[in-house]
């Protein structure tokens, strides 16, 4: 029960037609394109001025998420050679940046013959070897630092991507040390400095401490380079959440950007900003749609059998919640009268781990019914594990691509209203 949730009606008569043509029960991903348009511009629109939006495309990177993404945004992050494929086959194509740990010399390569806008270094290590590389290739690399910053505690707890041990980015106190390292590399050119601190980060509060941080630390970093003049860009990464749970509570981004705006013009040498939003950006247009198979009773407990399940869907599992489930009665039945009783919503899988939802209250559920999972657009089927089991993998709809457009839904940004 997801009052909060309403389906699209392109999205509903495209899942309609879908079971209809289904000769076994279906799971299926559909993914509004016009509505994930309307949100990218509606993020964007909310930016201050000079503030750049990029998409990391590992929330999801196929290819018709990525073409409607292209008209909105400014470019892509990417962190791995297939990755770089999909973005060069895109339709409309962006400057992308390739970030990320473990980079492949062959990668690295790669994306410069590609035309890469800038690496973001994540270690002393490939500071050497994207020299090597670039020395090879006779071209001046721009770069930018991923920093892993030392956090004050009321902002390191929680994180999980930076302020603490991890494999990501610089540790701040070794920062000096790579500063020059790019400084004396005659291939590489300093730009600026990139964060990734966050995940899931669901308090704009938290998020606007995080940012002044940054801010308040930018000219003490940029003051290790040789021509602090050069340094210009912060990138500030992603990690803005997705309230799973309460669909209607989502995060404050315009609250978030107004703020920033102000910090910004306060700055006497303002960092040119940018963030590599993956999350925040896709998950809303994303819906998983599983038909009920079977129902039982176990040791008191109601279960939905439903075709599909983690091995598809792996967001529940990875996130530890219970998804919430949007019903939708194959047939008119008298289900109104019927009492909410709770379910525990699973899949196919043959482990007591594939489970998607559990005690969804739902009323008059009978098999042939369709689930809806709202919010999969994101770390939803590309993390999931599709061919344990040896099942066969489920489709991805692409509703209302740019070619039959019906008007764009309201997006998930919220007014000023709201919070
Ligand atoms: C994953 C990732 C992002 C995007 O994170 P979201 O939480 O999806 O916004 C941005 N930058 C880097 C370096 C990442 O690894």
């Amino acid at each position: 029960m997801v009052e909060q949730i309403t389906i699209p009606s392109h999205v509903l008569a495209a899942i309609e037609e879908h079971q209809r043509h289904c000769s076994d029960p279906m799971a299926a991903f559909f993914y509004d394109l016009p509505a994930l348009e309307a949100h990218g511009r509606a993020v964007k629109a909310a930016l201050p001025e000079n503030v750049e939006l990029y998409y990391a495309i590992k929330a999801n990177s196929e290819s018709a998420i990525i073409d409607t993404l292209a008209s909105v945004v400014d470019g892509l992050e990417l962190s791995s050679g297939g990755e770089i494929e999909r973005a060069c086959n895109s339709a409309t194509p962006l400057p992308w940046v390739l970030s990320g740990p473990g980079k492949l010399d062959s990668d690295m390569r790669h994306a410069m013959l590609q035309g890469v806008e800038a690496f973001h270094i994540e270690s002393l290590g490939e500071i050497a070897r994207l020299q090597v590389i670039a020395a090879s290739l006779q071209r001046i690399q721009p770069v930018l630092l991923r920093i892993n910053p030392t956090l004050p505690d009321e902002l390191s707890s929680r994180l999980k991507m930076a302020g603490t041990a991890t494999p990501f980015g610089i540790d701040e106190a070794q920062l000096e040390e790579a500063v020059a390292a790019v400084d004396s590399a005659p291939n590489l050119s300093l730009r600026g400095f990139h964060i990734h601190a966050m995940s899931h980060q669901k308090s704009v509060q938290r998020h606007q401490r995080l940012l002044s941080f940054y801010l308040q630390r930018w000219p003490k970093w940029r003051a290790l380079a040789r021509e602090p003049k050069q340094i210009t860009q912060l990138n500030v990464g992603g990690g803005i959440g997705v309230n799973y749970l309460h669909p209607a509570q989502q995060f404050d981004w315009p609250g978030l950007c107004r703020t920033l705006g102000q910090q910004l013009e306060a700055m006497p040498e303002p960092p040119r900003v940018r963030f590599e939003i993956g999350r925040f950006l896709s998950a809303f247009c994303g819906y998983y749609v599983v038909e009920v198979m079977d129902t039982k009773i176990s040791h008191g407990e109601d279960f939905l059998v439903c075709r599909g399940g983690t091995h598809q869907f792996r967001l529940p599992v990875a996130q530890a919640h219970d998804h919430p489930v949007i019903h939708l009665p194959r047939y008119a039945h008298p289900s109104n009268q019927a009492e909410y009783q709770p379910w525990t919503i699973v899949g196919q899988l043959c482990t007591p781990k594939d489970v998607l939802s559990r005690h969804q209250p739902l009323r008059g559920v009978a098999i042939g019914d369709l689930l809806v999972l709202p919010l999969a657009g994101a770390y939803g089927y590309n993390i999931s594990h599709a061919d344990f089991l040896c099942h066969p993998r489920p489709e991805q709809i692409f509703v209302g691509r740019a070619s039959e457009r019906p008007a764009p839904e309201a997006s998930h940004v919220q007014s000023e209203l709201v919070e």
